[in-house]
């Protein structure tokens, strides 16, 4: 197995220095990184698709570290927040593009769980292309061999279980709640009555019809992914794109991912255990059960949650195990300094 499994890992680049990060990552034993290239706020580079993250104050913070990258012999694929976008300036001029809970508050005025989630709504074709934009933007700028969707979803109707709790006024069973429920904008609303006759806001939860105005709303983000990939694809063939999506036991119901659907190169299941109250284990069921549908996957492993060094050891053994084609870890910089040491022997293993 040695050298076709893939050994990645999220980077985030505020605040850091690229030279010495790169060495870092490099003598952990990860060959490919996905650096934050547009996080949640924004592009973290001088962008003429959409402002910039306020923090970044006009500077460049990818161009250094994908030069090193490169340097170094890493791939690197462009870790992309493409759906949240909390930004006070695009809020303000492009208000209508902003998601629409079934109450009818828009996410700018009252987002849900967390101030940061407010989020585009993947059903209108300028969000589409202000997207495809982004992603094109950044392959002229940067030589990258891939490009990375995250946040590609509506918001959670649903929360991982071990969140629910966290939230007032969130229900602890698996039921929708109208202020958690989105996306009801103009749009989607007029587009759904015309294709099915009936105003989502009518639709009683519960019912067969609302089973299919989930799928809708899936189909949404399916089509703005395929939209996004055909315009990165036509441009640039050889790239690969992936993307950062839920576990496939829960994507559709709980953020409205159907991925398998997507049609892309890769997929990192964020296999996030302790949100789900599971054990690491679970990692291994997860994979196997994305893998084993002949989906191309990336194990995505959290590791501030593990344990000791043979939960670590573990988790990447279920992800070799299971047919996946690489583990990508979450996220450099490691939170812990045991972590790296861990992570380094854990990645030498397999
Ligand atoms: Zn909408």
């Amino acid at each position: 197995m040695r050298g076709s499994f893939r050994k990645a890992c999220w980077v985030h680049l505020q605040g850091r220095d690229a030279r010495s990060d790169v060495e870092r990552i490099a003598r952990l034993g990860f060959e490919e990184v996905l650096p934050s290239v547009v996080a949640v706020g924004g592009p973290l580079y001088p962008s003429r698709v959409r402002p910039q993250h306020p923090q970044a104050g006009g500077r460049d913070l990818v161009g250094e570290f994908v030069k090193e990258a490169k340097r170094r012999g890493l791939r690197v694929h462009a870790w992309i927040v493409s759906l949240c976008y909390p930004n006070p300036a695009f809020e303000s001029s492009h208000r209508d593009w902003y998601v629409v809970n079934r109450l009818g508050v828009s996410c700018v005025d009252e987002p849900p769980y967390v101030p940061y989630y407010k989020w585009l709504c993947p059903s209108r074709p300028e969000v589409r292309d202000n997207l495809a934009e982004l992603f094109l933007e950044v392959t002229d700028r940067y030589e990258v061999d891939g490009l990375h969707f995250d946040y590609i979803r509506l918001p959670d109707a649903l929360l991982p279980k071990a969140l629910r709790r966290k939230y007032p006024g969130v229900p602890l069973e698996d039921v929708a709640k109208p202020e958690f429920d989105y996306c009801y904008c103009k749009v989607c609303r007029e587009r759904f009555a015309e294709e099915e006759g009936v105003d989502p806001v009518e639709i009683p939860y519960g019912s067969d019809l609302y089973e299919k105005w989930i799928a809708w709303r899936a189909g949404q983000v399916t089509e703005t992914v395929k939209h996004v990939a055909s315009r990165v694809k036509r441009a640039y063939p050889g790239l690969e794109v992936s993307a950062a999506v839920f576990p496939l036991s829960v994507a559709l119901r709980y953020v409205f991912q159907d991925w398998p659907s997507w049609g892309l190169d890769l997929y990192h299941p964020m296999l996030y255990h302790e949100f789900y109250e599971r054990s690491v284990e679970w990692i291994g069921e997860e994979a196997k059960a994305s893998a084993g549908r002949g989906l191309p996957v990336s194990v995505g492993v959290l590791a501030d949650f593990m344990k000791s060094y043979s939960e670590m050891e573990q988790a990447f053994r279920y992800a070799l195990e299971s047919g996946a084609r690489g583990v990508t870890v979450f996220a450099y910089p490691l939170p812990r300094p045991e972590l790296e040491e861990w992570v380094a022997k854990a990645l030498a293993g397999i």
